[in-house]
């Protein structure tokens, strides 16, 4: 099955909203085994619809519309569709029902115009609106089938999950299951990535292996099609092996892990606690810490020493080193990652100080950053020689900080 979807609005064109609807129903139905070939994006004209539709016929057989079914005027998906398809219109009496109930509930009047909604193509499969008044629709015409689905994404998103999944999978001949599996990498850019994994991206077919680049990281998607389930795992799980024997120390997390997630998730496991202390990134690590949920039992809590005379008070960093390496050095960082370690009585210690910009500060350029991660054995430091603007340097500070925490927590705890 081939599918195509298209978006209905013209805040869509003007860049006011993202296309969000139809990254979702392209990754659910990829999660099914459905393909999908292409995605519009079409304003609220009817011309412009008919036009965008005519072509989806050509290189479609199912074509999922987003958009366009509300009351007003400018909500013409149905009717245009209805025209192309030569069907009628009807009223459907449940919608009906459920539009003056909603009314009734929220205490407001029904216009004339409310009950256009109650409209659906004659012939078609309503779709339940759960959380709203717009029925969506399912109908199949000439081999073609057409699913209109509302806008809003709150009221797309359990329609097509609890409706239009169902009718797809019922009317469905061909069962096949798509899986992905996503593999994160810190420290590593995507062009050598690619270079390394090079003739194992070469030689995929089932599962494809994707590379995907954010400016927070990198990821490979391996994605398998087989007939069920577990047959796609087992497809993905040699690849997976030979990618991590190649690059493997690069990569923190899969599927939906982030940095801070998975270092909280191997503390958690390891019933480690935490302190950290920060210079450059003046608390960006410990916020990014504390977004994750449960993380109360293992962080214990921390200080930001911005200034060289908050990091002798507040952390006893002593004249002496600071006199004979400088603020931005490997022993500052392991003495603030041990000195904050002790103070909070915990079992790691983080410790960040460097140079985030504009300006060089002792001599050191802008993006020399010193981590400091202190265990409760020793002590290692990372240096880091970033490029970016002030900004996306404490940002990168932060997440190496925790690119190398989990790291060094997975080599010295490996049986987690
Ligand atoms: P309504 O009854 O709310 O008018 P509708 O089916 O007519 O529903 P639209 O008027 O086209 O839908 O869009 C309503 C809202 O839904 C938009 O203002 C926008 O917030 C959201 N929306 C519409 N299309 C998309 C899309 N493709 N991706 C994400 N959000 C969307």
């Amino acid at each position: 099955m081939k599918a195509e979807i298209i978006a209905v609005g013209s805040e869509l064109l003007l860049g006011q909203i993202s296309n969000t609807n139809a990254a979702y129903i392209s990754a659910r139905l990829a999660e099914v085994g459905i393909d999908v070939y292409y995605h519009t994006v079409v304003g609220d004209n009817p011309n412009r619809l008919a036009e965008a539709i005519k072509h989806a016929q050509n290189r479609a057989d199912l074509i999922i519309f987003s958009g366009g079914l509300g009351p007003t005027k400018d909500d013409l998906t149905k009717e245009t569709i209805a025209n192309i398809l030569g069907v009628e219109l009807e009223s459907d009496y449940a919608a009906l029902v459920s539009i003056e109930a909603y009314f009734k509930r929220t205490g407001r009047t029904m216009t004339e115009n409310n009950k256009k909604q109650a409209l659906v193509l004659a012939g078609s499969t309503v779709l339940t609106n759960h959380n709203g008044m717009a029925p969506g629709m399912a109908i199949e015409k000439d081999g073609i089938r057409y699913i209109l689905l509302p806008g809003p994404p709150h009221e797309l998103e359990p329609m097509f999950e609890k409706e239009a999944i169902p009718y797809l999978l019922g009317t469905s001949t061909k069962r096949e299951v798509i899986v992905s599996r996503v593999l994160k990498f810190y420290g590593i850019g995507e062009a050598e990535l690619e270079y390394r994994v090079q003739s194992i991206l070469e030689k995929q077919s089932n599962p494809t292996v994707a590379p995907l680049a954010s400016p927070d990281s990198v990821t490979l998607r391996l994605t398998a099609k087989a007939e069920s389930h577990e047959a796609a795992q087992k497809l993905i799980a040699p690849v997976e092996l030979e990618i991590r024997s190649v690059v493997g120390q690069f990569i923190y997390g899969t599927d939906e892990d982030t940095l801070s997630s998975k270092a909280v998730e191997l503390l958690k496991s390891n019933g480690l606690t935490i302190a950290a202390a920060e210079s450059l990134t003046a608390g960006q690590f410990m916020s990014e810490l504390a977004d994750e949920p449960g993380i109360s039992s293992s962080f214990k809590g921390g200080v930001v020493v911005y200034d060289e005379t908050a990091k002798k008070e507040q952390l006893t960093i002593s004249d002496a080193l600071l006199d004979a390496y400088g603020v931005v050095s490997s022993e500052c960082a392991a003495a603030l990652a041990q000195n904050v370690k002790r103070k909070f009585n915990s079992d790691i210690g983080v410790g960040l100080t460097g140079v985030a910009g504009p300006d060089p500060h002792d001599g050191k350029p802008v993006g020399t950053v010193w981590i400091g991660i202190a265990f409760p054995d020793d002590v290692k430091t990372f240096k880091l020689e970033l490029s970016g603007s002030r900004n996306t340097n404490r940002k990168r500070a932060a997440r190496f900080a925790f690119y190398y925490l989990i790291q060094e927590m997975k080599k010295r705890y490996p049986e987690n």
